[in-house]
């Protein structure tokens, strides 16, 4: 999971960026980058490791001019937190007066062969790479469905190109499932490009306009006043998959979520659904108070609450300084304990002698719920008991497709055999997960797709793309 950004047509496209890439830190923490194309066929890069605001300042972001502009928030799924794998990556093509720029932000991962040579880690480098063989003589968005031609795997892309005669181009595209969001704002006379919509939301006079869909490329160029869109034929007749995690976790809940018949809908009106559904197919789970594992579940808190008409409460709070703990790599290398102390704090008033329902999005290792839960019960002292509702089943498979889950051993419910030993290793009295089809439901609710218009492997073993590759297998067999 990453975070892409993209500006075509706007004045201070950097500055823009910059916005959009804090609004979208959710998605990566591990780096950042912004490229921009002036008129002067002249290209503008500054990057580097850490959190977009530690990275970007006035200075630096004012040297990086034009109108025409791609960014990234790297969170890795291949490849090292190495500066060298920071996107957009970019490639030139000829020399002289006939030289051409390409560069390439990607979210998602590539599940093809990768095949050449490489100067990082990035499978996105393969997507360049490509370009090597095209036909100049194409179109750019022929030549950019040629480069993907042999590519498969989950890609939600943003493309900066200019071409011989100096014209800039942004291309948004995603891939013939649409395993990955992307979508389009308008800002005054240019067009921006993001994974979600909340890095519109922060820029005043922005405002959403659409989503990519599956398969599409939307292709913006400035000697032209229109955006121009392309779906190959060959990309038409492909099952739509979105990620169903994105639903549950991944995406901010501020943020629109496609929807069927293209009503508005948000992310928070998806998480509350699966708490509803999490409520109605429990009706034995009682208890005094429901207490949501902030941020990411409170509004899936909320729909069981309201559901159930017990009363949620903000019974344990987050520092705001500290960054997801789910997608950070290092959770792998332990620390944890430390993590959690400076990232939750209790609010003993409302714990103190309850039978509690605690509430979160999902177990993906257990750690960080196991941890939370013996850190709570330390300090509150007395709680009755616990009950541990989970808004999606339990996470069986590693994602391939974007995802830097665990190893198929490491994920709690194949670690401790079963969902009675996970709720041992968590030390809760009841732990129960919404069932597949509950979760599927409760999406659809709200999104008015059908069930089978998502990805959802990570639950349930069944990945829309092919999952062969050796390095695969290994990890499936781990
Ligand atoms: Fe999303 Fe899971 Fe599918 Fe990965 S395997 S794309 S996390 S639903
Ligand atoms: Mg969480």
């Amino acid at each position: 999971m990453c975070g892409v950004v993209g500006v075509a047509g706007v004045k201070n496209a950097a500055s823009l960026m910059h916005l959009m890439l804090f609004a979208l830190q959710h998605r990566g923490q591990e780096g950042a980058k912004i490229v921009t194309l002036d008129k002067d066929k002249k290209q503008f890069v500054y990057g580097g490791l850490g959190l977009v605001d530690d990275i970007f300042n006035e200075k630096n972001i004012g040297a990086l001019a034009g109108s025409y502009g791609a960014g990234h928030n790297r969170y890795s799924t291949t490849g090292d937190n190495d500066i060298n794998n920071l996107h957009p990556l970019c490639a030139r093509k000829g020399h002289g007066k006939n030289m051409e720029r390409i560069c390439v932000a990607h979210n998602g991962t590539l599940t093809s062969e990768i095949t050449g040579l490489r100067m990082s880690e990035t499978d996105t480098e393969q997507i360049l790479g490509n370009f090597r063989d095209v036909n100049d003589s194409l179109p750019i968005h022929r030549r950019i469905f040629q480069a993907l031609k042999n590519v498969e795997g989950a890609f939600a892309l943003i493309f900066l190109f200019q071409d011989v005669k100096g014209k800039n181009h942004l291309i948004a595209l995603r891939d013939p499932h649409g395993i990955r969001p992307l979508c389009i704002g308008r800002y005054k006379d240019g067009y921006l490009v993001a994974s979600e919509s909340c890095a519109f939301d922060i820029i005043e006079g922005a405002e959403f306009w659409r989503f990519v869909k599956p398969g599409e490329m939307v292709i913006f160029s400035d000697d032209k006043d229109k955006p121009f869109s392309f779906q190959p034929k060959a990309w038409r007749d492909f099952k739509r998959s979105f990620c169903s995690f994105e639903e549950v976790y991944l995406s901010y809940p501020s943020s629109r979520t496609e929807t069927a018949d293209g009503s508005i809908a948000f992310f928070s009106e998806v998480h509350e659904s699966l708490g509803q559904e999490l409520a109605c197919e429990n009706p034995d789970v009682t208890g005094d108070v429901v207490v949501a594992v902030p941020n990411s579940a409170i509004y899936h808190a909320r729909g069981f609450s309201k559901k159930k008409k017990i009363p949620s409460e903000p019974g344990i709070i987050r520092s705001h300084y500290i960054p997801r703990t789910f997608i950070d790599p290092d959770n792998k290398n332990g620390n944890i304990v430390v993590k959690l102390l400076k990232k939750f704090r209790f609010i003993y008033a409302i714990l103190f002698g309850k039978s509690l329902i605690l509430v979160d999005d999902s177990i993906v290792r257990g750690n960080t719920m196991r941890r939370l839960i013996i850190l709570m019960k330390n300090f509150v002292k007395k709680i009755v008991s616990i009950t541990c509702m989970i808004a999606s089943p339990p996470t069986k498979f590693p994602c391939f497709l974007g995802v830097d889950t665990p190893t198929k051993g490491e994920l709690a419910i194949n670690k401790f055999k079963d969902s009675e030993g996970v709720r041992n290793h968590i030390q809760v009295d009841t732990l129960r997960y919404l069932s597949l089809k509950g979760m599927l439901r409760a999406i659809c609710r709200v999104t008015r797709f059908k069930e089978n218009d998502f990805c959802a492997a990570c639950f349930s073993g069944n990945y829309p793309v092919k999952i062969d590759r050796e390095d695969f297998l290994e990890e499936l067999s781990k």
